[in-house]
């Protein structure tokens, strides 16, 4: 489905959901036509979740076929597995939950209705293999669930796919109704897009998120960064030796920090003993900027005694460019005195300097004495999530038209510029989408009192906001 004014695609995201042996595969490959699913009678084969654009009766959609939860099993592969199927639930726009019509409703079907209760406001309940008369029990049995009329369906014989057709598309209009608050779904660009926007690799981040979290420490020479390396990996565990990296000059280093695993970037010589003299007094950009690609949190290591200077800011500044997330430490706090004092003239002086990224957290160290170490990861860790936030496009739109109202958008020569519907394409950093009357003439000002207005509403502190303007209508007015 195409917008004609702004030739977005907009996908919705459904999930098939239900117990093991259900059907779920194979409505799913007869949804996808293609045979992606694993398809098997034994119980529980399908063991992750498999993802497709899928298509019936004109509407395309984006369909995910979850692993059937076995909620006997307690090991810690189903739990991460269960964890990632609730995750696919709650970011879908609709759950098709399915039974099997000629067993009827299980004591393993209840548990799953409880669930999608918790996690899906949309559901709609399929009852399978209504291919003959064995089923009209079970599809009887499924009107008790609760959600609503089932659908007497036969993935396996392709009958009543019609019904489901008429669902969907029935679901598709209310959800073009800003109206109804239930809707989420997702705009993908072509010249905006991401790959981290569409469903799948959402949750490959989220994996990651699990995995490690990149991180470099940069700074000015002599700031103390190979020492604070140092510290890091000396005094925790190192998970692999450290790997050649991308150029022939950078490595970086795996290790578990706390209760987190992180990949630490690391340039040449980096993590050798602080060098005796200092020749090179100058900051290698490029060197810099090859950290700060790798990172997913930059950290931006100060002299406490020397802080923010202009390599500093524009060390911060290159950070911000690039959309890294950020963490500003200040190294050698050992060596200050009236440290309560310092650090409140120094959270002045950052406001001060970084206004474009308001919020960035400051945490005071010693690389040397190793103190301050945890708060640091922490920073890091709630930077690396507010890093990755995604907001419904239900909240953002109230809050748009709340902003609007109580602040409207600039006349500019003599009409007064719209602003019509906003929406998040992007995370990592979070990025947002508004449709508006002459996109182009928004005045920069504006744009960043909204941008202000997002940080604040939607806590999203110390990350690099994006805001793209579009001209258009609202695609989801009628
Ligand atoms: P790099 O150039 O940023 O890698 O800096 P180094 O790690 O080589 O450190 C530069 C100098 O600062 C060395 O003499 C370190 O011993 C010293 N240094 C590093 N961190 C600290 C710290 O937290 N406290 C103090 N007092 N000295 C530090």
């Amino acid at each position: 489905m195409l917008n004609e004014i702004t030739g977005l695609e907009l996908m919705l995201q459904i999930v098939i959901v239900g117990a093991p042996n259900v059907g779920k595969s194979t409505l799913f490959n007869r949804l996808v036509r293609k045979k992606i699913a694993l398809v098997d009678d034994q119980p529980g084969v399908t063991r992750d979740f498999r993802e497709a654009k899928a298509r019936l009766n004109q509407i395309d959609f984006q369909l995910v076929d979850t692993a059937g939860y076995d909620l006997s099993e307690k090991n810690s592969l189903n739990e991460r597995s269960n964890s990632i199927s609730r995750s696919v639930i709650e970011n879908a726009s609709l759950c098709l939950f399915v039974i099997d019509a000629r067993v009827g409703i299980s004591s393993l079907d209840l548990t799953f209705a409880d669930l999608l209760r918790k996690l899906s406001k949309n559901i709609i309940v399929i009852a399978n293999k209504c291919e003959g008369s064995l089923s009209d029990a079970g599809f009887y049995e499924a009107f008790s669930i609760g959600f609503g009329t089932p659908l007497a369906i036969s993935a396996e014989h392709g009958t009543g796919l019609e019904s489901l057709a008429e669902a969907i598309e029935n679901y598709e209009v209310q959800l073009k109704s800003l109206e109804k608050k239930h809707h989420d779904f997702e705009i993908l660009t072509e010249d905006l897009s991401d790959k981290t926007t569409s469903l799948g690799d959402r949750l490959v981040l989220r994996q990651k998120n699990k995995e490690f979290i990149q991180i470099a420490v940069v700074g000015r020479p002599n700031a103390g960064k190979s020492t604070l390396i140092n510290k890091i990996i000396g005094i925790e565990r190192l998970l692999t030796g450290p790997e050649v990296g991308i150029t022939r000059d950078s490595i970086s280093v795996d290790c578990i920090w706390g209760e987190n695993e992180f990949r630490i970037f690391d340039t040449a010589g980096m993590r050798k003993p602080a060098r005796v003299t200092k020749r090179l007094e100058k900051i290698s950009v490029a060197d810099t900027l090859k950290a700060i690609k790798f990172a997913e949190v930059v950290i931006l290591l100060l002299d406490s005694n020397m802080p923010f200077e202009v390599q500093d800011l524009r060390i911060a500044n290159l950070s911000e460019r690039e959309g890294r997330a950020l963490v500003i430490v200040l190294n050698k706090w050992d060596l200050q005195d009236k440290k309560h004092r310092k650090l409140k003239d120094l959270q002045i002086k950052l406001t001060n300097s970084l206004p474009q990224i308001s919020g960035v957290k400051m945490v005071p160290v010693s690389g040397l004495v190793g103190s301050g170490l945890d708060k640091l990861r922490t920073a890091i860790i709630q930077t690396y999530d507010i890093w990755n936030t995604r907001i419904s496009t239900a909240i953002l739109n109230q809050w748009l038209l709340s902003r609007v109202h109580t602040h409207p958008p600039p006349i500019i020569t003599g009409r007064r510029i719209k602003l019509r519907y906003i929406t998040q394409i992007k995370t990592r950093p979070p990025t947002f989408l508004v449709f508006s009357s002459r996109a182009d003439s928004v005045p920069e000002s504006y744009k960043r009192f909204l941008i202000n207005g997002l940080r604040s509403q939607f806590n999203l502190p110390g990350v690099p906001i994006r805001m793209v303007f579009k001209a258009g209508r609202n695609p989801y007015a009628n």
